[in-house]
């Protein structure tokens, strides 16, 4: 027997639920007949819903068996509910998806298919488009990757998403990331393992409205920029010493001028020096405790150090069984 979880965090989705629980049978069904060995558990994150979704959830959780929910006491987020959603499933195979069904549902059995010997540890959708999104949002979303992939050493695949089906090991990895600021994109990337891209078109929403307004998503790119690369730190460093070499031409060129033609003001051309100076030097200080900080952040994270995926003894139990 294989238990799969289904994580589904919700946000006032009332108007898609509905519809969401009906594919989602579709889909059991199908891989239950498929493969008689499964078995399923749907687990809803309600993360301090202000409609009716705690009730249908509640209402759902009574009928099926297969039905279960934790209902946050208000709004942490998507990232709150899928840590908390990952914590609490009990699978062999956990899968995380949005409750809109821009997360199509029939791709959980190829999904399956490819994790289920073992080759992949995860696979996930990657939109090749963004359909439906305006020009503006798709613009700020591609420089986003630009930038996060130059200055981060986790690679941000464009276009990934939190859709993705996954075995018990590599959510174990990522829930060993206790860090507090959490951005899925950069955790399931940092914890590597084998992934398999399936592309695809990208969907709109069944029913209801996205949570996301821009601000909210910039914000969210900033986290992603600060939980992952300390580049921003480094910077001083890099104007400091900028700010150093312009003071020195800057001390030659007036220490020649006041040789060369004399200097009215008395006094000038070294308090000149001194400022330009000093204030290089000062940024470049702030650059070193800039360096130190960023060490210190980084263990504060408690990242594990490495992560395994395989040894002899899995390998044995796998070809065991
Ligand atoms: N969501 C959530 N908490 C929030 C915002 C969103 O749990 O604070 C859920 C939402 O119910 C949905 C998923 O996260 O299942 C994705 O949200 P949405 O569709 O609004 O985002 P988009 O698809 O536009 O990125
Ligand atoms: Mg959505």
């Amino acid at each position: 027997m294989s238990l799969i979880s289904i994580i589904v965090p919700c946000y006032n989705e009332e108007a898609v639920l509905p519809l969401f629980y009906e594919e989602i049978q579709k889909v059991m069904e199908q891989m239950r007949t498929e493969h008689s060995h499964l078995t399923f558990e749907l687990l809803f994150i309600d993360d301090g819903s202000k409609d009716k979704t705690l009730a249908l959830l509640r209402e759902m959780a009574l009928k099926d068996q297969r039905v279960r929910y934790i209902s946050f006491s208000r709004n942490f987020g998507k990232e709150a509910g899928m840590f908390a959603g990952l914590e609490n499933a009990k699978g062999d195979y956990v899968v995380v998806m949005d409750a809109d069904l821009q997360h199509p549902p029939a791709f959980l059995p190829q999904m399956y298919n490819y994790v289920k010997d073992g080759e992949y540890d995860c696979a996930t959708t990657r939109r090749v488009s963004r359909k439906g999104e305006s020009k503006i949002r798709s613009a700020f979303a591609r420089t986003f990757y630009k930038i996060m992939n130059k200055i981060s050493q986790t690679e941000i695949v464009d276009g990934a998403q939190d859709f993705r089906f996954m075995t018990r090991q590599m959510v174990d990895s990522i829930l060993s990331m206790r860090e507090y600021n959490r951005f899925s994109k950069g955790i399931f990337s940092w914890v590597g393992f084998k992934v398999r891209y399936i592309e695809y078109e990208n969907v709109e929403r069944a029913a209801g409205t996205t949570a996301w307004s821009f601000w909210g998503l910039f914000r969210y790119s900033l986290e992603g920029i600060f939980a992952f690369s300390t580049a921003p730190l480094a910077l001083a460093s890099l104007l400091g010493v900028i700010s150093c070499l312009v003071a020195f031409i800057m001390c030659v060129v007036i220490i020649i001028k006041t040789l060369a033609f004399g200097e009215p003001v008395a006094g000038f051309p070294t308090i000149m020096c001194g400022m330009f100076f000093l204030g290089g030097l000062q940024l470049f200080c702030t650059g070193i405790l800039g360096q130190y900080l960023s060490k210190t952040y980084l263990e504060c994270k408690h990242r594990p150090v490495y992560l395994m995926r395989e040894n002899e003894e899995i390998y044995r139990s796998r070809q065991n069984s």
